[in-house]
């Protein structure tokens, strides 16, 4: 991703053009960033950290919410003032903000000179000019890289084979079969993906999905990674455009996740976070029931793969098959996240999402008791049209009641689109902030103890490399913090080493404790995590049970 200073000689290397990327959002943008940049790498360009020195400047946006908009502005007007001072030729925009204002973009910023959707990641090529290089097919593999909807095998064929020979490994790993679930047919039969109230957007719903055969550059930190395994969304929720800029929910061939991540592993790897906007949906387009808890029985069998977790549950499909399988494999993090968004009955059934305190609460019982010690993240939207000061307060109750290991708290932002943006009675943003606030004030607290909980305790951290902090610390993570998301634990002391080595596993004991952090000296190095095991006492008492 892009830096400023510092750059290297201007000038395009050895006739490749130079391109610099800026990705925006969240982890499931991030993978088609890595997506396009394996594109235009394999076309022949090149990726540079440097924005001064690029050729082609790219931002790929994010359109989730008013604050998310305005940053993803923000970046493409930085970018185009550097386009007119600097050497960039071409200014490209991709991502969810193409999807909602494609017209817009170009008429509004002139500088920008072609745009990219969400659903034809492949158009970055000829958006760069090197639609003629277009990327070489993998020799590895049976199937050209895929065309503009993703779906066709080498000889043009859509692969439909579907449910048990998909799982029993019989073929050969193919694209992604054109599918959809019955649910999302019947949502855009009642117009839940319709564009219709927004100008400015292109009619056509994204339908793309990668899959192992699509070149990819990975962005992220040493040894982890993510892999999308679905895209789209076909649930309800009337605050949310996600749906209408991602499409209809699609997953990823069974066998081609599989091979992504045994290439991933092999390639050094050792986390992987699959992601999806609901990954408990997985397979049932392609026929799979409980695909989620089969593919994580899969992929756990990877060798060399250390740390595997998934993001994000939907709160009524974690099932006991899905709980008992994070449970049985040693290399799946104790780590749920299941956005609630709420826990007023009322307020939910106004997000069109259905639940409340008490089922949420039991729920959250069947999940501690079905793996003892697991970390809870969660995220809420208070001031949601309607949310009345007992609403707040049933969601405070809550909140002090489940106590949560990581919590985020969005103010509701209203989405030209969604059908929350018709309701009338909307909660002043002044009070919106004030309850944000108050419930972030109220997880602190929790937050706090759960971390001073946990002094004494030792846990394997994968260190990541200097703290973005302060150069003086060193910071990793625990199978109890997902990548980018959660806090970090800070290593003030190396122990017995002299320096450590990023992307490896150290034993590490905490002797401090922050609200969101942990303090911690490094014990010994492990070759891989240690299973995790209430017997060992090390983590059963992390302060994560209630
Ligand atoms: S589950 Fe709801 S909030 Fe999440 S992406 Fe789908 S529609 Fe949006």
């Amino acid at each position: 991703m892009l830096r400023k200073g510092a750059p290297p000689a201007v000038g395009q290397a050895q006739g490749r053009p130079r391109v610099g990327f800026v990705s925006l959002g969240c982890p499931k943008n991030l993978v088609d960033s890595e997506v396009m940049m394996g594109l235009l790498d394999r076309a022949g360009a090149e990726i540079t950290p440097h924005a001064e020195t690029a050729d082609i400047l790219v931002v790929n946006t994010c359109s989730f919410i008013d604050k998310a908009k305005q940053e993803s502005v923000d970046a493409i007007l930085e970018m185009a003032r550097l386009k007119t001072a600097g050497s960039a030729r071409k200014l490209i925009v991709a991502g969810c903000l193409v999807e909602r204002y494609r017209d817009e973009i170009q008429k509004n910023i002139p500088e920008v000179d072609a745009v990219v959707g969400t659903g034809e990641l492949e158009k970055i090529l000829a958006a760069a000019g090197l639609e003629g290089q277009r990327a070489a097919p993998d020799p590895e593999s049976p199937f050209r890289i895929l065309n503009g909807n993703g779906h066709a095998d080498a000889n043009g064929h859509a692969d439909v084979r579907l449910g048990k020979e998909a799982l029993a490994g019989t073929h050969k790993a193919a694209p992604n079969p054109v599918a959809s679930r019955h649910e999302g047919d019947r949502r855009e039969a009642q117009g839940r993906f319709s564009r219709k109230s927004w100008d400015g957007a292109g009619a056509q719903l994204p339908q793309y999905l990668y899959d192992h055969t699509t070149p990819r550059m990975r962005a992220t930190k040493g040894a982890s990674a993510y892999i999308k395994i679905a895209e789209g969304c076909d649930h309800p929720c009337s605050f949310c455009v996600i749906p209408n800029l991602r499409g209809k929910f699609r997953s990823r061939r069974f066998e081609s996740v599989v091979t992504e991540a045994e290439r991933l592993v092999a390639e050094g790897v050792r986390e992987i976070t699959l992601i999806g906007q609901d990954t408990t949906c997985y397979g049932e387009d392609l026929g799979l029931k409980d695909g989620l808890a089969l593919l994580l029985d899969r992929l756990a069998a990877v060798e060399g793969l250390t740390w595997l977790r998934f993001l994000y549950a939907y709160p009524n499909r974690i099932t006991g098959r899905l709980l008992e399988t994070i449970a049985r494999h040693e290399n799946i993090c104790k780590y749920l996240d299941v956005p609630l968004q709420h826990a007023s009955g009322p307020v939910l059934k106004a997000m069109k999402r259905g639940g409340g305190a008490e089922i949420f609460l039991k729920t959250l019982r069947k999940v501690r008791e079905a793996v003892p010690g697991i970390a809870l993240r969660t995220s809420f939207i208070v001031g949601f049209p309607g949310e009345t000061d007992a609403d707040f307060e049933a969601l405070c109750d809550f909140v002090a009641e489940a106590r949560f290991d990581w919590m985020g708290v969005f103010a509701y932002s209203d989405e030209e689109g969604s059908k929350a943006f018709d309701v009338g009675a909307k909660v002043p943003k002044r009070v919106i902030e004030h309850r944000r606030r108050a419930l972030m004030r109220l997880q602190k607290g929790i937050s706090r103890q759960n971390m001073r909980a946990r002094i004494g305790q030792t846990f394997d951290v994968l260190v990541e490399g200097e703290s973005e902090e302060t150069p003086l610390l060193w910071q990793g993570r625990t199978q109890h913090h997902a990548p980018e998301i959660d806090g970090s634990v800070l290593l003030n002391d190396f122990g017995p080493f002299e320096a450590l080595t990023p992307g490896r596993f150290y034993r590490c004991e905490v002797t401090e404790a922050h609200d969101y952090d942990l303090v911690a000296r490094v014990v010994e190095e492990v070759s891989e995590a240690r299973p995790w095991s209430v017997e060992s006492g090390e983590v059963a008492g992390a302060g994560v049970l209630v």
